[in-house]
């Protein structure tokens, strides 16, 4: 069940304005915390520097209250956070469950092309363990990473989408062990939406599908750091008109916000809500009252 002391968050990466898309999940996630009267807070997620857009994290927050969605508590950037990472890495070393890795792409490629495991195209390489601890390490090599060490006991991973109903990912096969810090010196996304998430006391999650299948990594870092799994909901995609998800990526059209009830209404639709006129207060409040969404059972 969703706990009653809710509390709720969207967490944009400034890389571009909001798309039609975003607003989807910005807007489900306010519902969802409302509908609870719970809490809903905004975090900017700006740890991947060079895909992040000067004045983008400005423009989304303005662009989200123009749309009548206000964090109730001060934003957060994940750009000055970057303490609160690195003693959850220290922490991850310390209990063994993080290791250095030396390897180059190209290193990767050429263990996995050794073991006939050839990469398929669209798919990361599932990391071949290269320098693991039990493997010797980094045998001379410069580290340049830092990997969360899948241990024998992470198997499947279980847990339930309020919307899609049971999950299950096998880590280790699908993915390997993934990076908590990359050579490049930042933070993955991983490790720093798991941190914030129990930071600042997150219940709900609820974002869009297309980060669906990175709940299984976030769960599994959530018991190595002794943090608690809140609730998830992935919200539906919003395709293009050639069918494609919309994403800042592929070029997604920043949101028209002349006429913010025209653009909240189309992202309703998207998460069964009737039509909705008047103000923009008017219509945020008559979607609170009719909001059941990831309520239910899943739909087939
Ligand atoms: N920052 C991520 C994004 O914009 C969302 C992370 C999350 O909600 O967990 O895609």
């Amino acid at each position: 069940s969703v706990a009653s002391s809710y509390r709720g968050r969207f967490a944009p990466s400034p890389t571009g304005p909001l798309h039609a898309g975003s607003l989807v999940a910005a807007l489900a996630s306010w519902l969802d915390a409302r509908a609870h009267g719970g809490v809903w807070l905004v975090r900017i997620e700006d740890v991947d520097t060079p895909r992040c857009v000067p004045g983008a994290d400005q423009l989304i927050l303005q662009q989200l209250a123009t749309c009548g969605l206000v964090s109730d508590e001060a934003v957060v950037w994940q750009s000055q956070r970057g303490a609160l990472y690195q003693q959850a890495l220290d922490a991850l070393i310390a209990s063994g469950r993080a290791y250095p890795c030396g390897c180059s792409r190209k290193d990767i490629e050429a263990a996995l092309q050794a073991r006939g495991r050839v990469r398929e195209r669209h798919h990361a390489a599932v990391y071949p363990g290269t320098c693991r601890p039990e493997h010797g390490g980094l045998q001379g090599k410069t580290a340049r990473a830092w990997r969360f060490w899948l241990d024998a006991s992470a198997g499947d991973v279980a847990w339930t989408d309020r919307r899609l109903g049971p999950q299950t990912q096998n880590v280790a096969t699908d993915v390997g062990d993934f990076i908590l810090k990359r050579a490049d010196g930042l933070w993955a996304y991983q490790l720093a939406v798991v941190v914030d998430d129990a930071a600042q006391g997150i219940t709900q999650v609820v974002r869009g599908e297309d980060l669906c299948d990175n709940t299984a990594r976030q769960i599994l870092l959530q018991r190595a750091l002794g943090l608690p799994t809140p609730g998830y909901l992935h919200t539906p995609l919003v395709r293009g008109a050639n069918g494609e998800k919309l994403s800042k990526q592929n070029g997604a059209q920043a949101l028209d916000l002349a006429d913010p009830v025209a653009a909240l209404n189309q992202a309703a639709a998207h998460l069964d809500l009737p039509g909705s006129s008047g103000s923009v207060g008017q219509a945020l409040a008559s979607w609170v009252g009719a909001w059941t969404f990831g309520a239910g059972p899943a739909r087939p």
